[in-house]
């Protein structure tokens, strides 16, 4: 007989999305035959709603014509992606804010969901892995799936990780550990708090991996949001980063592309941890063999729209689409505090955390939410324990859903 990876056992049968399409299917149905019903407005899961841009879309009916022709036919990609994307990846995002960070060093893949779990094929099992609570649950899960922690309590805490609390008192920016930890997961602006980090904050984490020869992972998927001139959008803006840091970027929250898929992961050559005989291994040339191995590229048509991206028309583009979310964030924000809420992030990033009235649990919140008004969110402490009593709403919607869900709920409030 065959046998599982017994570590698939560990995960938490409620899995968060799913529950919240359980209970919101349950819903719908008992209210499918009351037609005077509005319909639900669904602020949940972080999907992006407006179409792609139109320089993006351009560039990949021309690229569909090119595999047309032998002349301009492409089969296999390089697995790191083709270097005129790579190029101006590293211009664009990276040099042009002074971040020494070579095209060579940028490893386009088909999400950064996917690589930062894949990550975790380079480095070992023992490592001590830190992650704030609440977090992106892909972080956690993916550590579950690869056998490094334990079983999980009640509160889904999950015997071995490290959580550092994030809340209303630290300003959603988890305190340096007082211990030491091999692998730390930041992610700014921060899903689902909307949190941002600033040049000090990230300093001082550079500092800590720094001297304890620990790795930051660090998330910029939502770095397009940033508004704030003083606020790093990279983790390589900040001095020592490429000996202690990866950063992950994707183009799904900025240019739409979460059905598209193209996002890329910086791994410079300068970075180095532990082999087991205690040597100092780098990890480029192990991400560029992981890849090489197990990934074949993202295709030459995604590859060209993703190019478009950086292109005068794209970039004015993508900023339309930022500032549209942006500005439905922002209508969020003012209706809910109008409305007596206490509410977080929306600035410099497409969430709003707000504290659920009344101390309700965010579940509970959740089901006044969608019986009252109709409004699908999504439960704090469905991101972690420590996330009970919060409530995220996603600024990822049409203009007319974003303010007829804030009408029903300042009438409810
Ligand atoms: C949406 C999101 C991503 C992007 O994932 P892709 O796989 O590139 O679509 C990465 N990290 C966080 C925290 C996200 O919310």
């Amino acid at each position: 007989m065959a046998n599982i990876n017994d570590n698939y056992l560990k995960l938490k049968a409620g899995y968060l999305f799913p529950e919240i399409a359980r209970r919101v299917n349950v819903f719908a149905e008992q209210h499918a035959k009351a037609p005077s019903n509005p319909p639900i407005i669904r602020l949940g899961i972080g999907d992006v709603t407006e179409p792609l841009p139109a320089a993006c879309r351009a560039a990949m009916t021309k690229a569909v014509e090119d595999l047309g022709r032998h002349e301009s036919f492409h089969g296999y990609g390089p697995e790191q992606g083709y270097g005129w994307l790579r190029e101006k990846i590293a211009l664009h995002d990276f040099q042009a804010r002074g971040c020494d960070i070579d095209a060579s060093e940028i490893f386009v893949s088909d999400g950064s969901k996917c690589d930062s779990g894949n990550i975790l094929d380079i480095f070992g099992c023992d490592n001590v892995i830190a992650v704030t609570d609440p977090v992106y649950p892909v972080y956690v899960d993916t550590n579950v799936m690869a056998g490094h922690t334990g079983q999980a309590n009640d509160r889904g805490e999950y015997d071995g990780l490290v959580y550092l609390p994030i809340s209303a008192q630290n300003n959603f920016i988890a305190q340096i550990p007082n211990r030491k930890v091999d692998l730390i997961y930041l992610c700014f602006p921060n899903n689902p708090t909307g949190a941002t980090a600033s040049r000090e904050q990230l300093q001082a984490w550079v500092n800590y991996a720094l001297s304890h020869e620990a790795i930051i992972f660090f998330d910029a998927a939502y770095e397009g949001f940033i508004s704030d001139p003083d606020l790093p959008h990279s983790i390589y803006e900040i001095d020592g980063a490429r000996n202690c840091a990866i950063e992950f970027r994707s183009f799904s929250k900025n240019a739409g592309f979460t059905g598209t898929r193209c996002a890329l992961t910086v791994v410079p050559k300068s970075l180095k941890a532990r082999a087991k005989d205690g040597s100092l291994v780098e990890l480029w040339p192990l991400w560029n063999r992981r890849q090489a191995t197990k990934f074949n590229g993202v295709s030459y048509i995604v590859q060209r729209g993703a190019e478009a991206v950086y292109s005068p028309e794209g970039q004015q583009q993508v900023k339309g689409l930022i500032d549209f979310y942006r500005e439905n964030a922002q209508i969020i924000v003012q209706k809910l505090t109008a409305a007596g809420l206490t509410v977080y992030g929306g600035v410099n990033a497409p969430y709003v955390w707000l504290k659920t009235p009344n101390n309700l649990s965010s579940w509970d919140f959740f089901d006044w939410l969608l019986q009252e008004c109709h409004v699908v969110g999504t439960p704090g402490s469905g991101f972690g324990a420590a996330g009970e009593g919060y409530f995220r709403l996603s600024a990822f919607n049409s203009r007319h859903h974003v303010e007829e869900a804030m009408q029903r709920m300042v009438a409810k409030l």
